[in-house]
């Protein structure tokens, strides 16, 4: 199979981001890729991330997550995910969110009590509690084009997409191929990129071109 861990897989900003975007096209079920599924891309991941993660810096090479932690680091992963998505979408002020917070706190918890520290799975348990406090947390969004979760480290905090390069330059394509069919009101929807729902609905259908792009990146 022809599939890297490009620089592209790092638009997170923070490993634990990262790791949660190991799920690709997350919002369309049917076309969902679990990059984690394989057991070699995992290991993979720990590798390329020691080179491209935003926050390499602080944990260097990164010994791939043993056997036996595997189902830890994906729950994980999971609750990552489903705490920060659910959290940039609510505003974080409900019971759910905090239900969701005490989920990702416990999966932390389970893997820093197993995981030998220069691990993957301990260093985005590491990750993900940093992400708790301070600045990135009111910076994170979801990409209004493929739905991966990152940190907007822009001036101004108007960054739409995981990675300009290849979300932008993707979306700005089938923009200005609509436009020259005729136009569309879909258009708005992801370029706004603000509401899950846009990327659903302009992702599901260019989803697999921003895998494609990222792809051809590697
Ligand atoms: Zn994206």
């Amino acid at each position: 199979m022809d599939f890297a861990w490009t620089p592209h897989r790092f638009s997170g900003g923070a490993l634990a981001l990262d790791v949660a975007n190991s799920v690709v096209l997350r919002f369309d079920a049917s076309r969902s890729i679990d990059r984690f599924a394989d057991r070699a891309q995992m290991d993979g991941f720990a590798v390329a991330a020691a080179s491209f993660s935003a926050e390499r810096a602080l944990f260097g090479a990164l010994a791939p997550v043993e056997v036996g932690h595997r189902a830890g680091f994906l729950a994980l992963r999971e609750a990552i995910d489903g705490y920060f998505r659910f959290r940039i979408r609510s505003g974080g002020d409900d019971e759910a969110s905090s239900a969701r917070l005490a989920d990702l706190l416990e999966a932390a918890a389970a893997i820093l009590r197993v995981g030998v520290k220069a691990s993957l799975e301990a260093q985005t348990a590491h990750s993900a509690l940093r992400l708790l406090s301070g600045e990135a947390l009111e910076r994170m969004k979801i990409c209004g084009h493929c739905g991966w979760l990152f940190i907007d480290k822009s001036r101004n905090r108007s960054r739409l997409w995981c990675d300009m390069a290849v979300c932008g330059n993707r979306v700005k394509a089938s923009r200005h191929y609509r436009r020259s069919r005729g136009g569309s009101v879909a258009d708005g929807a992801v370029e706004g990129g603000v509401a899950e729902t846009g990327a659903a609905k302009g992702g599901a259908a260019e989803g697999g071109a921003a895998e494609g792009g990222a792809e051809r990146r590697g």
